[in-house]
């Protein structure tokens, strides 16, 4: 098999990609264990076929290469590959399980970097997303990954954007020599306590495994600038959580996603519905709604991004927010209802909490507010404002304006 044949192989078991820098708030598809969301993967093996993609992003994504958005906005075409499907684990969940029967694909680590800066060079990939079953030991296919890069960041002259993972059990100087060649490191915690874990992938630790090497990297970036870094800053740091399949809680899940954000300075957690995949131990379990996935996204951009506190999510009793209503949606209706905000008075993190303005929205309202009184509905909505939504919570000189029915989704 050539290089690209195992590229296409790996593609399809990959399943249809997403963008795996997108707003995933608004996109179903955001990253799992090994960098697979678990419905794309249900999909690539034996899932119902996502008649959403066109024939033409299908040759792309026969690859494994794919749009993605970055932080910022911009899109690129991403590869997103890993360096062998094989694996010496058994999480319950994953395709990639030891023992699962499929044809598996390897790379050495200058196949796998020739290979990409053939893509690159036509002009067909812009950046590379690396991840790998374990095969050895995680330090020993962590030593794979980061060869890879260093290959093909010194011996191809890459400069172009990396997304790393990091393998269960890394050790710290991995840690360090995998901060100096990436631009995105991602630790996949896939539960947010050990019990979970254990439910989704028996054989991982939690707090020695997972957890540590992102406090390493967080260690070392707080220590001092990024010398040696062959991108000339540290990457930013992410992780991701499979939903559903462990009777984790939203609490639990988002619990741990804010003290990742506070500790560690995680730059944002990925959220992926769990979904059944063939010949798995858990192939007769029951998918988990794609809205519980979206309403975490909502609320973890909340908690970091709009000032909001734990307490201020709207959980009910099994520690689950609500899934049919949008979490900011949620806490304005029982806290903005009666005691709207007056957008000409109010301070910035008193605006952020409206549904219907975000930080940008905030910054336009700011900036316009020094120009004049915003009177109208259109006024907002002139800058960008999403104004029907914000209209039961506001008063605008002196007035609650008029506001449409809203489905509050
Ligand atoms: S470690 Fe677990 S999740 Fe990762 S590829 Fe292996 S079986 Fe899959």
């Amino acid at each position: 098999m050539n290089a690209f044949e195992k590229l296409e192989m790996l593609g399809a078991q990959m399943g249809l990609e997403p963008a795996e820098e997108s707003a995933a708030a608004s996109n179903p598809h955001a990253l799992a264990a090994c960098g697979h969301t678990p419905a794309q993967l249900a999909q690539a093996f034996g899932g119902a076929p996502d008649t959403s993609v066109s024939i033409k992003d299908k040759k792309k994504n026969s690859l494994g290469i794919h749009n993605a958005i970055m932080p910022g906005g911009k899109r690129i075409a991403l590869l997103k590959t890993m360096l062998t499907s094989v694996c010496e684990r058994n999480c319950n969940y994953c395709p990639f399980r030891k023992g699962r029967d499929f044809r598996r694909a390897t790379f050495k680590p200058d196949e796998m970097a020739s290979a990409f800066t053939q893509l690159h060079a036509g002009k067909a990939v812009e950046g590379l997303f690396l991840s790998s079953g374990i095969a050895g030991g995680g330090p020993a296919t962590q030593d794979r990954l980061i060869d890879t890069i260093d290959i093909l960041r010194r011996k191809y002259k890459y400069r172009g954007y990396v997304h790393l993972k990091v393998m269960p059990g890394t050790e710290r100087d991995q840690v360090h020599r995998a901060m100096q060649l990436a631009d995105r490191l991602s630790v996949n915690l896939e539960a947010p306590n050990q019990t979970a874990l254990t439910r989704l992938a028996p054989m991982k630790i939690l707090m020695e495994e997972l957890l540590q090497p992102l406090k390493w990297a967080a260690e070392i970036k707080a220590a001092g600038p990024p010398r040696g870094s062959l991108t000339g800053r540290w990457p930013s740091l992410v992780t991701q959580f499979v939903v559903g399949a462990a009777g984790e809680s939203d609490v639990d899940l988002l619990g741990m996603t804010q003290s990742l954000n506070k500790q560690i300075g995680l730059q944002r957690a990925y959220f992926s519905a769990f979904s059944p995949v063939r010949d798995t131990p858990f192939e007769n379990m029951t998918a988990e709604n794609p809205w519980r996935e979206h309403r975490l996204y909502q609320a973890s951009f909340l908690l970091r991004d709009y000032g909001f506190e734990f307490e201020d999510l709207p959980f009910g009793a099994a520690g689950n927010l609500p899934l049919e209503t949008d979490p900011k949606v949620g806490w304005a209706k029982q806290n903005l209802t009666e005691a709207p905000v007056d957008v000409n008075k109010a301070d910035r993190r008193t605006l952020l909490k409206v549904p219907g303005i975000g930080p940008k929205g905030v910054d336009a309202i700011l900036r316009e507010r020094g120009r004049g009184t915003l009177r109208e509905l259109g006024d907002l909505r002139a800058l960008g404002v999403l104004a029907q939504r914000a209209a039961p919570y506001i008063m605008l000189a002196g007035r609650r304006p008029v506001a449409q029915m809203s489905l509050g989704l």
